[in-house]
Parts: C-alpha cells; structure tokens; sequence
C-alpha cells in the first residue's frame, strides 16, 4: 500500500491536510524572495491567531519541536539558575535534561506517568525559580497537565510551555492564561510534515534573555531586532539563515485551513472525534490509562489487555488496514497503546475505521 495512504493514528505525523501537502509541492521560492518574504509574515501572523497571543516574537523555528524546546531554554537558562521541572512523562524528563545542559538547577516535581501533575506542587516547589516548565500534552502518556492554574500563580517566574501536541488541538491561549514562552511542532494537530517548530515569547521572557546564549542558530536575538518590535509590534527582520521554504509554505497553507475552519471549530472536532473514540474503545471493553478530566481528545492511551501481543496487533493493523497506532513510551512500552486523532485525521471516518478494525484484529 502506498504510505500516502495510510492513517497515522500514532503520535507522529498526522495525515497532512490536503492544503499542507499542496502547500509542500509548490515550486520553490527563493528564501529572500519578497514573494516567500510575505508567505512567512503571513505564517507568522496566522501562528499568532493560533497562539492566541499578540507577541511579535512569533515565528517557526527551523527543526522540529525539540528544537523549539531548546530555542526556549537555551535563550533563557544559564548556570546556577532554578528550573522547576513538571515531569510526568517523556517529554517533561527531556525538559530536565535539556534544562541542566544549560547549566541550570533543575528542580523536578514529579507524577507517576500516566497522572497529571499537581499544580500547587509545581508552584511550591521553590521560593523564587527563574523558570517554571511543564508539557501542556504529554504525548508519551495522553495526560493534559494545567497550564493555566500554574500560569495564575507563577509570581514573578517565567512560564515556558511546551505546546507540542496540544496547540490546535484543545485550548492553548498564550496572552490569555500569561504564558511566557512557548512551543509546539508541525507533525501534531497541525498537521504539517515534522520540521519546523512554532515558537512564541512575550516581552517578560525577552527582556531577561541572556545576552549570548551558547547556541549561534538558536539565538533568538540573532533572528530579528525584536527589542524595537516589542515596541513598535512590526518586525525588523534580517538575514540569518536560509528559510526551510517548503516547510514554512506548508504551514502557512495548513494554518489557513486551521483558521478558515475556525479555531474553536477545530478543538471542537478534536473534542468530539477523541471523545467518541475514547468512548468506542471502553465500550470493546478496554481500559484508557489517563484518568478522566484530564484525558486528551488528540491522544488517546489505551492498556493492552492480558494475553494480547503488542507488536503482532500493530502489525497487522499497519499491514492489513493500512492503520498506524503508536507503541507505549519508555516505561509504559508494552502496557498501552497510544492512538492519535488529530490534525486533518480527527474526523468520524477515522474513528469508526479504527475501532472496526481494532475490534476485528482482538477477536481474532
Ligand atoms: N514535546 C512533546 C510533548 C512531544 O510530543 C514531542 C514529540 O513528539 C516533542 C516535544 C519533541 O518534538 P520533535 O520530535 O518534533 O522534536
């Protein structure tokens, strides 16, 4: 089967929209060209709308959601500075790694995988921190941490959230819950290739940046001179390095259908398609691992029941109905399975193909 035609229903690449791929296969234009000069303002005016957020420091970085998580970090931690750390999965663990490279004293606060975290825990965990750090959608565990109760009470610290999996998929409001910096990739609910990393900083964050970090390409005061755009809201931009321009042509048509659709119109649909998955998946008589309440609509962990091979079923799943599921992450390999909907495959097609076919392949 061609793999175009498959269904990513595992955390990695979503199936594009059919705008981003069009997007993809439009002759190239020259990175300084004015024509691409305008596609990539208006990329980061749409990042903007889905961000929620007025800050002009808003842009895709070039490389993958880890590349934003480092672009974040390396811009606003040195040595001996605290970082508390949520940690309840994979992504929160890569945080601390990422955050001590930096030299930083990582304080961690943890939750078992697979719970959220607790948020007065993470506010109380250091009198005065630098940098408070939490995964708003862990995608190795399907949990939804709250972002906007740690965002009320984070006092004179920088908020930095990684957005990865959850922004266009539930509600991710920048300005509106106070974050500082943020940012997500392309491959999630976006549903762009991997490649590029949305990123967002307000003026708090930009103005306590140091001043050389040890990363040249992540840099973010070599990008543009956005102390005078923090000021003036328009964008001084200068040379730097050369534009992925396939990738930022593909976002920017993605983002287009994200917004034609309508913002609130595609959380609902991720909502809705997560739900009745998560629903179809209880009534087979599986049991989901997050717990309710904090469940994402997008990524939906399910435990493997007794007796049933892991790698045999997403095997024949891949190869027979042309379905990809993930496996479980770190600890939990084995133990659940990590279904996405999101992106252009949260649709109601989707959802009654997978749990058919799921239904078929257990009962076997
Ligand atoms: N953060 C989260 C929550 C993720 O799910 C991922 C990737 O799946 C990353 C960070 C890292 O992103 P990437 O693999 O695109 O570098």
């Amino acid at each position: 089967m061609p793999i175009v035609e498959r269904l990513l229903l595992g955390p990695g690449p979503s199936n594009p929209y059919p705008e981003a791929t069009e997007g993809l296969a439009r002759p190239l234009l020259g990175h300084l060209d004015p024509a691409f000069l305008r596609i990539l303002d208006e990329t980061c005016d749409r990042l903007r709308a889905v961000w929620r957020t007025d800050n002009p420091l808003t842009l895709p970085v070039s490389g993958t959601g880890s590349a934003g998580m480092e672009a974040a970090f390396v811009n606003l931690v040195g040595p001996g500075d605290v970082v508390v750390v949520g940690v309840n999965g994979l992504f929160g663990e890569r945080m601390c790694d990422v955050a001590a490279r930096c030299g930083a004293e990582v304080v961690r606060v943890d939750a078992p995988w697979g719970q959220p975290l607790d948020p007065s825990a993470v506010l109380g965990a250091h009198r005065s921190p630098s940098i408070i750090a939490l995964v708003h959608a862990e995608t190795s565990t399907g949990v939804r941490n709250d972002v906007h109760a740690v965002a009320r009470g984070k006092g004179d610290a920088l908020l930095l959230a990684d957005c990865v999996t959850s922004l266009a998929g539930i509600p991710v409001d920048i300005d509106g819950w106070g974050v500082d910096v943020a940012y997500s990739g392309t491959q999630k609910c976006i549903g762009v290739a991997p490649g590029l990393a949305p990123f967002t900083m307000g003026r708090r964050a930009w103005e306590r940046r140091r001043p050389k970090p040890q990363s040249w390409y992540l840099d973010l005061g070599m990008i543009g001179d956005y102390t005078a755009s923090m000021a003036s809201g328009q964008v001084a931009r200068k040379y730097h390095h050369t534009a992925p321009v396939a990738m930022v042509a593909s976002l920017h048509a993605a983002l287009g259908a994200v917004l034609d659709e309508g913002l609130e119109a595609v959380w609902a649909r991720h909502e809705a398609n997560g739900r009745a998955l998560q629903d179809g998946l209880e009534k087979m008589g599986l049991e989901l691992w997050a717990p309710a309440g904090y469940r994402l609509p997008q990524l939906t962990t399910v435990k493997i029941p007794d007796g049933v091979d892991d790698a045999s079923i997403r095997r024949v799943l891949l190869l027979e109905y042309g379905i990809e599921i993930g496996a479980g992450a770190g600890a939990s390999a084995g133990k659940v399975w990590r279904i996405g909907c999101m992106g252009h495959n949260a649709r109601p097609q989707t959802v009654s193909l997978l749990l058919a076919a799921l239904a078929e392949v257990l009962g076997r």
